[in-house]
């Protein structure tokens, strides 16, 4: 789950970090009411508030010289869309006047298996180039999960960077903040791209925190009603809201499998035989025929798959269910129904057998019989 920028800030203000003064307006408000009352002074930074990186460079943040030119910004930026997303919100702060922008983030290694700390004096919009062409200029550290960042370590990581007194010693307790911040947070990334200097102390001009979704339930607090756009597709969030682990693809062969190991191989299969899946769908474990009734109807409505290939191995999945929900799928839907090729295997095969061939729809042994047909279907 991605945090909106005023979120991020918020939470890093809380943890001891420097941020600009600033208010959050959404859209609907009084901007110059909520401006006026916020007794900020110009230049000010407009900033739409949008999940997807790049921000900037897409014109999403802007400076006002006047009170005026903000209220006109607020109102240019909520009708301005950022990779095809307008915001619900919009952050005004005061801006930090500034020549150098460093970059500072924790994330999970996953190889490491640990917490990384990456920190440059080089951040910005282009800390990505940067990371290609002078990857030397960005410090990586590693943090042991069981004593957390010790005070030592990231006056250490400060110190690399060439930082000095007061200075290295803000860097380094905004790098701690930044860690407890993401333990607490249960974060799998806490960035702050750009940290300017005011004085001998760093401020962050911008925040992004991004939390495990399988923490999320310890977090009530961070439940506002966020579009994750961009790299969502119409379909993808159409799934989220079922419940449904689903992932567009490009091909024509719509897939669903019961467990992400099944369904990924039977992606694979697709392949195999010449085909390209349209999608990954898994409806997990221990599925009810109602769960497997919504997933199939998404198939059957979901545009790019020409035919759908379902392979169950049922363990604590009943094939049963499984049947009964096809079947009221195809009974639900009110379209021309698509070719469906099913594999049925395990727990009360028989009887998911039986409701299919009721149905007048034929159930495979083998998946390899049924992707081929999908495939053949498909075309
Ligand atoms: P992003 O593109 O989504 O990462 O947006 P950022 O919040 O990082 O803003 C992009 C750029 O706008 C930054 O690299 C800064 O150069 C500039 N910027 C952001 N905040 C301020 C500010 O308070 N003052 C000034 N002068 N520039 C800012
Ligand atoms: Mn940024």
């Amino acid at each position: 789950m991605k945090l909106y920028e005023f979120e991020a800030k918020g939470i890093l203000a809380r943890y001891g970090v420097s941020v600009p003064r600033g208010v959050v307006v959404e859209k609907g408000e009084d901007v110059r009411g909520k401006l006026v009352s916020s007794g900020l002074t110009p230049p000010l930074v407009v900033k739409s508030q949008v999940l997807v990186a790049g921000r900037g460079k897409a014109g999403g943040v802007r400076i006002a010289k006047s009170l005026d030119e903000a209220v006109s910004l607020v109102e240019l930026l909520f009708d301005y869309p950022i990779k095809g997303l307008k915001p619900r919100y919009v952050l005004v702060e005061e801006a930090v006047e500034h020549s150098v922008e460093l970059y500072a983030s924790i994330a999970i290694d996953r190889s490491a298996r640990k917490p990384v700390v990456l920190a440059s004096l080089y951040g910005g919009v282009d800390i990505e180039e940067i990371a290609r062409e002078r990857p030397e200029s960005i410090i990586r550290y590693h943090v042991d999960p069981y004593t957390g960042l010790r005070g030592f370590e990231a006056r250490f990581i400060a110190k690399k960077l060439g930082l000095k007194g007061g200075l290295m010693q803000s860097f380094a307790s905004l790098l701690q903040s930044m860690y407890d911040a993401f333990i607490d947070y249960d974060a799998e990334l806490v960035e702050v791209n750009p940290l300017t200097i005011v004085g001998d102390r760093v401020v962050a001009l911008d925040a992004r925190i991004i939390v495990d979704d399988n923490a999320s339930y310890k977090h009530p607090e961070l439940a506002v009603e966020r579009i994750e756009g961009g790299e969502v597709s119409e379909w993808e969030s159409k799934a989220r809201r079922l419940g449904l682990a689903f992932v567009e693809l490009d091909g024509y062969v719509g897939v669903l499998g019961n467990g992400a190991g099944l369904t990924m191989t039977s992606m694979d299969l697709v392949y195999e035989y010449g085909g390209i899946p349209a999608n990954f769908l898994d409806i997990g474990g221990g599925a009810s025929a109602e769960r497997v009734k919504k997933a199939v109807l998404l198939l059957l409505e979901f545009p790019k798959a020409k035919s759908i290939f379902i392979n169950i191995f049922g363990g604590i999945t009943r094939c049963d269910e499984v049947a009964r929900g096809i079947v009221e799928a195809l009974r639900e839907y009110g379209g021309k129904p698509k070719p469906i090729f099913v594999r049925l295997s395990g727990t009360r095969e028989e009887e998911g057998r039986r409701i299919l061939e009721e149905a007048g729809i034929r159930a495979f042994d083998n998946p390899v019989d049924a992707v081929i047909e999908a495939i053949k279907a498909a075309r």
